[in-house]
């Protein structure tokens, strides 16, 4: 079912939670709600679920107006963080809860519940596991129980607010590329709350940026990540270098520094200019900017060099290949530094 926000609003002494959002989701879409603590994610999840009354705006489950309809009208799928399957319930028994807790009219009969259980006990991957209670699962087990639980319902839209937020590293790798997986098997429309930005643009098809219960952007994972829409965005999705300067005759001038990059299309003044540690590069060229090496780090799969710049407030990191054959430079040392690629943001 496709899903569209007019102009949500809910506002707390002091704090707008969500301030004039307007966002659609197609049917079969897995959208990403990506921000940092505090941003509105969950707000505006529970305003979709039913769960809170927005102060201002719409929410369309399809052609149908459900602003004024409760959660069990809007026939949603709601996983949390913390796994809330019911302990002294079996797995079986918390996934049929659903249907179970239908209406007569509306529920199925036993064997076809029954059925239901087992179909899902196979999707989430766990089927010899129906006798059993949550306490005898592990964390991601959980999840994955929790997940069967509320798509058994069928639900019109799936909600999951940072469902692996309390797992370990690992797992949570594991179980988003099993939900990417999952959802190619059901194409349920999905909206999935997380503040970290890999399981954001690993899973999603479209990521939705929130800062301060407003969409700073929303796009695909590549264009969130290639063509951040702000400094807040390109900060906030991977890691980024900061350069102070001026855009004077269609160039960026760095501070302090003879390198200049083009600038097209970006107003005359202050700016600043953002670029990852895997696009700067040494060199030697007169049109370099001359930096410090302040330290060197080797990690498993990179070399980080810690620079620091003439009139730059702001720590440089520059990424080399972790290769054996790298030589980085000594700690102490000045080396020229060049950018790849890189945006620019008015200051
Ligand atoms: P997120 O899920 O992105 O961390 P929330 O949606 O939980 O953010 O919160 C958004 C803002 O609204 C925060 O500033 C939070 O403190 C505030 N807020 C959320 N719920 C309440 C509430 N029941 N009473 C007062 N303030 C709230
Ligand atoms: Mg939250």
């Amino acid at each position: 079912m496709d899903l569209r926000l007019r102009q949500l609003s809910k506002h707390y002494p002091g704090v707008a939670a969500l301030d004039d959002i307007d966002l659609e989701i197609a049917s079969g879409e897995l959208v990403a709600l990506l921000g940092p603590s505090g941003s509105g994610k969950t707000t505006l999840l529970r305003v979709i679920a039913g769960l809170l009354h927005p102060d201002a705006g719409q929410v369309f489950f399809g052609e149908v107006d459900a602003t004024r309809l409760s959660l069990r009208e809007r026939n949603v799928g709601f996983v949390f963080q913390h796994y809330a399957l019911f302990r002294h319930m079996r797995v079986a028994e918390n996934i049929a809860f659903g249907l179970r807790s239908r209406p007569r009219r509306t529920r199925p009969d036993k064997a076809t519940i029954a059925r239901r259980v087992n179909e899902l006990l196979g999707l989430i991957q766990l089927p010899e596991y129906g006798d059993r209670y949550p306490e005898q699962l592990s964390g991601g087990q959980k999840q994955r129980v929790a997940l069967a639980r509320a798509l058994a319902i069928d639900p019109s839209v799936l909600l999951l607010d940072e469902p692996f937020g309390a797992l370990d590293a690992k797992v949570r790798v594991e179980l988003r590329r099993w939900l990417r997986e999952l959802h190619e098997q059901t194409g349920q429309t999905t909206l999935f709350v997380t503040h970290d930005q890999e399981e954001a643009l690993e899973l999603a098809d479209r990521v939705v940026v929130m800062r301060e219960g407003r969409i700073e952007q929303v796009g695909t994972p590549d264009a969130i990540y290639r063509q951040p829409a702000s400094a807040f965005v390109f900060e906030f999705i991977g890691r980024a270098n900061c350069l102070e300067g001026e855009v004077r005759a269609g160039r960026f001038h760095v501070d302090g520094s003879p390198l200049a990059l083009s600038a097209e299309d970006v107003k005359e003044g202050r700016a600043r200019m953002f670029v990852r540690p895997h696009d700067l590069v040494l060199a030697d060229d007169d049109g370099a900017l001359a930096a410090r090496v302040l330290a060197v780090h080797r990690r498993a799969d990179r070399i980080t060099v810690e620079l620091a710049a003439e009139r730059q407030e702001r720590v440089l990191e520059l990424d080399l290949p972790a290769s054996p054959d790298t030589v980085p430079p000594a700690p102490g040392r000045t080396v020229g530094v060049q950018a790849l690629r890189h945006r620019l943001y008015p200051a």
